[in-house]
């Protein structure tokens, strides 16, 4: 029986010791074919390391999105993409928003609130939305925007409205798969970076045609500019999106790149956090330790609302979360709750 290769286990070794791979050690991780002992060592070795840096917690955030339009980045693996989308437009009420805001935040489990919303959004609106939420949900809970590029101006007004991060990515093959510019993202990464705000990225939207060094290059500018929380998503097939017939990758797979994203991050000691998308265990046990509850709008769905469809509720996140071993939930900075007590009779 063949031994497994000394260098893995030496890159594997540095890591448990919390040294990060370099790129070139990640393009081999990632080069490892998923169901070899090899690959799963490597997962092993994340989960480890990353239970062991982040202390065995967990965290839960909910992503509303707020409204449904043709959207101009044309994205071709998303479902709301102008040229392609099979949907209406439909925007969101005020009320129905807050209502999605009590409905995620009233066990006091959740720890970011992400509003979500197309690349061209109304910023008045948006500001006003998050005054509202903002009064309404606990004092800890962070919001978080999902939203296209903006600039220093909108971002103090984001910040003074109340909101505490932003997700947001230069994805892979950005201004080839989108109409984006893959500059304009990188320039709104800094704004958010510069303003103070938890930054949220991600190595997305992983598909079987990616090479190993595509996803290096992507996935380290999170660690270069300084991510709050990385991740890793894989492309969703979505019936009819240009980009359908290239398949999705497996959550076997997802959970390689995953792996490779967490270990990576050891070079970045901004990073607080690992989440996968969508939530899977086998992403829970490579090293990710945050999902996501979904309502409303969802680019990887073909439903208005992805609650009850792709989208998870709270209750069955928490229980992902419990199945894949953690310990305790992060449910505002500095504010915990045991997983387990969840899971016990207290009569
Ligand atoms: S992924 Fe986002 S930016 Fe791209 S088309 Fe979909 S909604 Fe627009």
């Amino acid at each position: 029986m063949a031994t497994i290769d000394s260098r893995l286990l030496a890159i594997l070794d540095r890591a448990r010791e919390a040294k990060a791979p370099t790129k070139a050690e990640c393009i081999c991780l990632l080069e490892l074919p998923e169901t070899s002992l090899e690959a799963a060592l490597l997962r092993a070795t994340a989960d480890a390391t990353m239970r062991q840096r982040f202390g065995n917690e967990a965290i839960i955030l909910g992503q509303v999105g707020v409204e449904i339009a043709a959207c101009p980045a044309a994205c071709k693996f998303c479902s709301f993409g102008e040229g392609h989308t099979r949907f209406a437009p439909k925007v969101m009420t005020t009320a129905e928003i807050l209502q999605c805001a009590d409905a995620f935040t009233g066990s006091r489990e959740l720890y970011s609130l992400f509003l979500m919303t197309m690349h061209t959004f109304e910023f008045g609106r948006l500001l006003e939305t998050v005054r509202g939420v903002r009064e309404r949900i606990p004092a800890g809970t962070q919001i978080v925007v999902n939203i296209g590029d903006f600039d220093r101006a909108q971002a103090a007004e984001l910040r003074a409205a109340g909101v505490n991060g932003a997700y947001h990515v230069c994805r892979l093959r950005e201004g080839i798969d989108t109409k984006l510019d893959p500059e304009a993202r990188k320039q709104t990464i800094r704004v958010i970076r510069d303003s103070g705000m938890d930054w949220y990225y991600c190595c997305e939207p992983v598909g079987p045609e990616h090479t190993a060094e595509e996803l290096v290059e992507q996935m380290f500018l999170g660690i270069d500019y300084g991510c709050f929380q990385h991740a890793a998503m894989r492309r969703v097939y979505v019936p009819g999106s240009p980009l359908a017939d290239r398949g999705q990758i497996t959550e076997l797979r997802l959970g390689q790149v995953t792996a490779v994203v967490a270990l990576a991050t050891l070079a970045c000691p901004e990073t607080r956090n690992i989440a996968v998308h969508e939530p899977n265990l086998i992403g829970l046990t490579s090293g990710a330790n945050v999902v996501y509850a979904e309502k409303g709008a969802n680019p990887r769905d073909t439903e208005e609302d992805t609650n009850g469809h792709r989208g998870r509720d709270i209750a069955a996140c928490k229980t992902m979360l419990y199945e894949a071993g953690f310990g305790q939930l992060l449910t505002a900075p500095g504010r915990r709750q045991s997983l387990a007590d969840a899971f016990r009779c207290r009569n």
